[in-house]
Parts: structure tokens; sequence; C-alpha cells
């Protein structure tokens, strides 16, 4: 494949995945841009993720670092000034913590005290150092089934880790909540119970609007059930490669 047919193939399916997405809007009555669109990346090289911001994408996730700091270091030499943010949306070791705080926007995956008290030290740090002028903002991840393989807290334990969270104001911010929908039953039971616990979590916390939920396959019923950002990777990257490059 040349250069530009990737290009190419990466902006038909970019245009595809905005258009389900103002579908799905439209659909629940919502309001045009209210469920914004972050790229997946990962598995994929920086040359895809610089591709995609060349075609006006600006919002990036990726769930594994050094791989994500990596490609974030790399784009912004090759193109600097490029408007684009990244997200850090898988688990995170807390030896990791101090490289994430240096380019994260967000830390999408936060479930626990000490992962929460890890970033707080390394945003200082990288506040302090000047690796980021702004906190570093907080989803906390639910867990709806309790399966701890998978990550996050279930809901009763939402409220002791954000007022932890809200704690370390000025070093971290809270922006609301994520959650990967379990694999059993449907995903439309999952995501409207994702939305219920967002609701409740928002009576106390106004200031985390963020409900990062919905996939490649789900993305319409995400945004049915009050997504603020869908996690799209497979319907714009293509199948992921076996091999990280
Ligand atoms: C990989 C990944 C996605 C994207 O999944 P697709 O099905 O490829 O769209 C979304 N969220 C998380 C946390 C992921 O790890």
């Amino acid at each position: 494949m040349t250069e530009d047919s990737r290009s190419r193939e990466l902006a038909a399916a970019l245009a595809a995945t905005r258009k389900r997405i103002a579908a799905a809007e439209a659909a629940a009555g919502r309001a045009p841009g209210s469920a914004r669109l972050m790229i997946v990346t990962k598995f994929f090289p920086a040359e895809d993720l610089a591709r995609l911001v060349l075609l006006g994408a600006g919002e990036f996730g990726e769930n594994r670092e050094p791989e994500a700091g990596r490609k974030v270091a790399q784009v912004r030499t090759e193109l600097p000034g490029a408007d684009f943010t990244m997200d850090m949306i898988g688990s995170v070791q807390r030896k990791k913590a101090r490289t994430i705080a240096r380019w994260a926007r967000r830390v999408q995956s936060v479930d626990s005290v000490e992962l929460t008290e890890a970033l707080a030290t390394a945003a200082t740090k990288a506040l302090d150092d000047g690796h980021r002028t702004t906190p570093l903002g907080v989803l906390l991840q639910i867990s709806l089934d309790g399966d701890p393989a998978r990550g996050g807290v279930v809901a009763e334990q939402l409220p002791a880790l954000a007022e932890q969270v809200r704690s370390h104001d000025g070093a971290l911010s809270l922006d609301g909540l994520m959650v990967i929908a379990p694999l059993h039953g449907q995903a439309a039971e999952h995501l409207a119970h994702a939305q219920r616990i967002a609701d409740d979590f928002r009576r106390d916390h106004p200031e985390a609007v963020e409900l990062s939920s919905g996939m490649s396959g789900d993305l319409e019923t995400a945004v049915e059930f009050g997504s603020t950002c869908v996690r799209v990777g497979t319907a714009i990257m293509g199948p992921r490669p076996l091999v990280s490059p």
C-alpha cells in the first residue's frame, strides 16, 4: 500500500465513523458534537497518527506506555505545533505514571487509591518541570460486573476515589467516568447502567461531565446512553496487527 492510499483509506473510515456518530446523536435527540470521537491508535504506527492529525482528527487514545509516549513524541517532532491530544485508556502500572503525566491529556483508567497518588505526584512534577501546563485529567473507570481482570471500581467505591482525586486539586482534575462494557450480556443494558451511575455521580461532582463509553461495535448504543467520548479503534484503523510495531 502506498503512503497516499493509506491516508485515503483513513480519511474514508474517519468520515464514515463521524457520520455514524452524527446519526446516533440525531437519533438520540442530542446536540451535534456532544459525543466526541476519540481514535484509538494502539498497535498502529506513529505514521498513522500523523496521517490522522493531518486529516483534522484531534483526540486520540492509546493503551500502553512507553509505546504511546514514543508515538506522541514522534508526531510532535514531525508536525511541530500540531493540535492533538492523547489520552491513556489502558491499565496503568504505577511506575509508568511519571512518563505518562508528561504526554497524557487524561488518564481514563484510574481505579485505585495507589494509582491516584502516583499520578498526582507525577503530574505535580510534570507541571513543575514544564512538561505540562494544565492538571492531568482523570476519568474513574467503572467496573459494571466487578471482574478485577478488566479493571475499574464498582459504583460503591466511586465517592471515596473521587474525593481522593479532588484532594489533589491543581495536579489532577476530575473529568468524569469511563466504562468498558462487559462482553457478556446486552451492551444496551450495560451502557444504560453506566449512564445511571454517571448521572448519580454528577450530582456530587457536577464538573465531572465526561462519560467515556462505546467502541467500534457499540458506539450508537453508547451515544443513545449518554456517551460524551466514544473510543474507536478498528472501525477507523482497520483490524489490529498481531504484533505491535
Ligand atoms: C482498543 C480499545 C478500544 C477500541 O476498540 P475497537 O473495538 O477497536 O474500537 C476502546 N477502548 C479501550 C479501552 C481499548 O483498549
